[in-house]
């Protein structure tokens, strides 16, 4: 267990009497419930950096939880505490009746933390979301309830089993939910002003088998999308809250059903015309993006104004290995210039330690983001979250090391990779520190921006100028004065208002990147610090044991 981890039991122990679960009395017909999302520890799309620059204190809402509130019945009262906008404390935890928790993997730490508040303070928690889902077993030990799977379809009875006094203590859901009757998310829960971005679902699941992907196995194969009026009005609920920032499309695939991606994006771009396009959107998608030309042009018309696609590797064996097929129909470089081309500017995701990959596969990755010009790479090892294909493989051939605790994608791989763990996190140091280089960084940038083709069809976000003086001078002072990498600073500055101030979307867009260097800079510095104190701890402690073999002797 990790110094991070207090309050979250190891995977591997054994339940105790602490952990024995409380009978608990109905919740009644009016609880008080909180929403409770925990933190994210600092991470390359966490923004921190950049937003310590801005009026905001997060990038993006918990939507998992405000769609699960508009599932409670409308007599609950709900307040929610989003703990990276406001701290949460013992008097709220004592005034509800049940705390509500949903996690990612990431928010472990924090998650085990306030689990254990709340069972301290004698509050009962239910917990359900994508960590809930993938490790049951672990938070069966401190969550009172647990939920695994998309509970949409069957919340209402889990919401009656808790007022009745009936709910189990697990809960799993198989059926996978139409997401064309989710509710409206109760956008109105959230303190705006708060985030940098909205975000909204169109669909879940994606076609494709990437050994290493968890979306599939929670999610589906078989993409499943809401209707194009259903998300429309979402959006138009946002516009009537007044947002008028950035609105991120969540799918993990925007595309994976692209005939519904593009009659959504048809519906959509009326819209965005009819009320004088409020605010632009961005998304993730696959590279087969770049073959649906009629979708791209849809998609620009609609105000899509950045994508991020999953690239992994410039290696073809890598993509072999990983089954990422849907990469290795095109040369993939190709692909990506004709999306830029095509009037989306191009954000990724690249993986390192895969077992085809050797000592050059550093050097190959940074040359591809270079070349692409990608400002925004995140760069990772690999790792093999559990219920994945990878994961399986890897327990089969006795590799997975039972260090999951801290998976992430700068922690050593939770198996045995083939190239020598030195080697592999010594690679990944070198690449985060070059591509985040202030002036190498700025470089690249400035080239995306000249590949990336906008269109009067895209719009910059019209914001108060009260919010633009205070990040101008935030970012001034900060970047512009007080950083290291100020000459950097003011030559992009410079580039930015000698190139394109005719073209206001990607003004607006070179700001945003100005200011996010901020983030990444820091960010690689401080990653590459962690993964040297990694690798010589690891080098000093003795190898976890295999999962197989833990369990097979029973320790
Ligand atoms: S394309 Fe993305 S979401 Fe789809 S299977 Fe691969 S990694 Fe997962």
């Amino acid at each position: 267990m990790t110094h991070h981890d207090a309050g979250l039991p190891s995977a591997r122990r054994s339940p105790s009497e602490d952990d024995t679960p409380r009978a608990w009395p109905p919740l009644g017909p009016e609880p008080n419930v909180l929403l409770v999302w925990p933190r994210f520890p600092p991470s390359f799309w966490g923004f921190e950096g950049m937003i310590t620059l801005l009026p905001e204190k997060s990038v993006l809402p918990p939507l998992g939880l405000i769609t699960v509130a508009a599932l409670c019945p409308a007599r609950w009262r709900l307040r929610l505490i989003d703990m990276a906008c406001l701290p949460l404390t013992d008097a709220d935890i004592e005034s509800a009746d049940l705390v509500m928790v949903s996690a990612m993997q990431a928010q472990r730490a924090d998650l085990g933390a306030v689990l254990a508040r709340c069972r301290a303070l004698g509050t009962r928690t239910i917990i359900g979301g994508p960590y809930a889902s993938s490790e049951p077993d672990v938070l069966l030990r401190i969550a009172d309830h647990v939920v695994v799977g998309e509970i949409d379809g069957c919340f209402a009875e889990i919401a009656a089993d808790l007022e009745q006094g009936n709910a189990k203590r697990l809960y799993r859901v198989d059926e996978k939910p139409d997401v064309s009757a989710s509710p409206m998310p109760r956008f109105d829960l959230l303190r705006l002003q708060d985030y940098a971005s909205m975000s909204v679902q169109f669909s879940r699941g994606c076609p494709f088998q990437c050994e290493f992907c968890d979306i599939i196995t929670i999610y589906g194969r078989r993409p499943r999308t809401k209707s194009p009026a259903q998300l429309i009005g979402e959006l138009d609920r946002l516009r009537t809250l007044g947002w008028r920032k950035p609105v991120f499309i969540v799918d993990d695939n925007f595309i994976g059903n692209w005939r519904k991606a593009l009659g959504l994006c048809q519906e959509l771009a009326a819209w965005q015309e009819r009320y004088e396009y409020p605010f632009p959107l961005y998304t993730e998608a696959s590279i087969d993006l770049a073959g649906h030309t009629d979708l791209l042009d849809t998609m620009v018309k609609a105000n899509f104004t950045s994508v991020f696609i999953g690239i992994e590797s410039p290696s073809e064996a890598s993509l072999r290995e990983t089954k990422k097929y849907q990469n290795l129909r095109h040369d993939i470089f190709d692909q990506i210039r004709i999306i830029q081309r095509g009037g989306l500017w191009v954000t990724a995701g690249f993986i390192v330690g895969f077992d085809s990959d050797d000592e050059q596969i550093f050097a190959r990755q940074i040359e591809f983001v270079e070349r692409a010009a990608i400002p925004w790479a995140m760069t990772g090892v690999l790792q093999a979250p559990p219920t994945t294909a990878l994961y399986d493989r890897l327990l089969a051939e006795g590799r997975i090391r039972d260090n999951s605790d801290a998976m992430t994608n700068h922690s050593l791989p939770n198996f045995r990779t083939v190239l020598p763990t030195g080697v592999l996190m010594g690679g990944l140091r070198r690449i985060l520190l070059e591509l985040y280089d202030p002036d190498r960084f700025y470089e690249r940038a400035i080239r995306s921006l000249e590949y990336w083709q906008t269109s009067p069809a895209q719009r910059a976000p019209a914001l108060p100028w009260r919010y633009l003086l205070r990040a101008t001078l935030g970012s001034m002072w900060h970047q512009g004065v007080t950083s290291n990498y100020r000459a950097a600073y003011w030559r992009f500055v410079g580039v930015m208002f000698w190139r394109w101030t005719r073209d206001r979307v990607k003004l607006w867009e070179a700001s945003i990147i100005l200011l996010s260097a901020h983030h990444f800079v820091g960010f690689a510095r401080h990653t590459a610090l962690d993964i040297e104190r990694s690798v010589e701890l690891a080098a000093s402690t003795p190898d976890p044991m295999p999962r197989a073999w833990t369990a097979a002797s029973g320790v």
